[in-house]
């Protein structure tokens, strides 16, 4: 994609492509800079894949694409969070549904206990577990690997492999072990799917939260705004959140991603007990069900939304949700960046545009970083802020 060249007129306008958290955080931080920023977004709503809407059957508030639950370690970033939004107490806990009977996930004393028929207390569990992992292996090199040495073959087959198989598609040992160490392990019975101490739902959802950031008035936004060049005339930079080779037209060809397709459903009362009810099983063909009024507490509704999930690769067209990364997209991903590098004037940044698979707060914190970044340069900022081939 060609541009024009970048207006350098003190304060020019800022192009941010995306409307997100990554576009809506940064856009912010310029604008209380003092920086005109004008954020478009191809869709016709803020918010991007944490987008929230009630459903008008039900008057569940939905999160469109698939669940967000939000949750940091970071101080700061929930300092920062909570200045746009009211978030209410909300602590995540997921249940699994393997082989007939359900467990608490992540794995903890109840979900040992539980599946081994036992009455273990924590230090004879760690003990137990020892037992059952594979020693052998002193640095797990894949997602397997990860899996075998820490919670061993049984644990691994009932609780991730199936999941994991479905969810990427591939075989738990051609994925990194980073997958699996978004979850944690624990020897007692907290059952809270987080281990950081800041957790909670926005009231009015994510797109009030996003729209609230967003509410400046050094902030234009333009939705069902596709990029065009022309859309950068006279900017002094353009923020990408968009998908790194979706800049470049997909001239090298596609970074691989897993999409996700939702099966709605509405029924009376309570379906299932909890938000999110996971399906171990590689015969059962989705990964997980939603059910949206438990990310609520707080909210009655006599019906109820639900979501069946499938996951499957992305094909052109597709929402792109999940990066997939493995050695087929890591080169591919070494020569977008590589390309990107010899831009002027153009930053690439978030999950889409430094193509990984994060979370909400990093994406947050990385905005903000990357805004001071930008400011404390006077208006310049490399195109990446942070390494993606990392
Ligand atoms: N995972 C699994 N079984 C589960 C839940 C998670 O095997 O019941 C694996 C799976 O590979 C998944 C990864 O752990 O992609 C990370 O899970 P997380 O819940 O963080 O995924 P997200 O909610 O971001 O899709």
């Amino acid at each position: 994609m060609t541009r024009p060249a970048p207006n350098t007129a003190p304060n020019a306008p800022v192009l941010v492509v995306g409307a997100g958290l990554s576009g809506a955080v940064l856009a912010r931080e310029l604008a209380e800079a003092g920086w005109p920023c004008h954020v478009i977004d191809a869709r016709p709503h803020v918010g991007g894949n944490c987008h929230t809407a009630r459903d008008p059957e039900t008057g569940v508030m939905v999160h469109t694409y698939g669940p967000h639950i939000f949750h940091t370690g970071d101080a700061a970033t929930w300092a920062y969070v909570t200045r746009f939004a009211r978030f209410r107490r909300y602590t995540h806990r997921v249940k699994t549904t393997s082989r007939g009977a359900v467990y608490g996930l992540p794995i903890n004393l109840h979900t040992i206990n539980q599946f081994y028929g036992k009455t273990l207390r924590p230090t004879e569990a760690e003990a137990f577990l020892a037992t059952q992992a594979d020693t052998s292996i002193t640095a797990p090199r894949n997602f397997e690997e990860q899996a075998l040495r820490f919670v061993g073959r049984d644990l691994y087959e009932a609780f991730f492999k199936g999941y994991t198989q479905k969810q990427w598609g591939c075989a738990p040992r051609e994925l990194p072990a980073a997958i699996l160490q978004r979850l944690p392990l624990r020897f007692t019975y907290d059952d809270s799917y987080f281990n950081h101490p800041y957790q909670g739902m926005p009231e009015d959802g994510y797109t009030a939260l996003t729209q609230a950031i967003l509410a400046h008035p050094a902030i234009r936004v333009s939705l069902n705004t596709t990029y065009t060049p022309d859309l950068a005339d006279g900017a002094r930079h353009i923020f990408w959140t968009g998908a790194l080779d979706g800049y470049f037209d997909y001239a090298l060809g596609r970074l691989g991603y897993r999409t996700l397709e939702f099966e709605r459903f509405t029924a009376t009362g309570d379906y299932q007990g909890c938000a999110v009810m996971n399906y171990a099983d590689a015969d059962i063909p989705y990964t997980r069900i939603t059910e949206h009024k438990h990310f609520a507490p707080w909210e009655r509704h006599a019906k109820t939304t639900c979501y069946r999930e499938y996951s499957r690769a992305a094909a052109p067209g597709d929402i792109p949700f999940y990066p997939i990364r493995l050695v087929a997209e890591q080169a591919l991903l070494k020569r977008y960046v590589a390309r990107a590098k010899t831009l002027e004037n153009v930053s690439f940044i978030g999950r889409l545009g430094t193509y990984r698979y994060l979370d909400m707060d990093v994406t947050i914190r990385e905005a903000r970083a990357a805004a001071a970044q930008f400011l404390a340069q006077g208006g310049t900022l490399a195109p990446f802020h942070i390494n993606p081939l990392a």
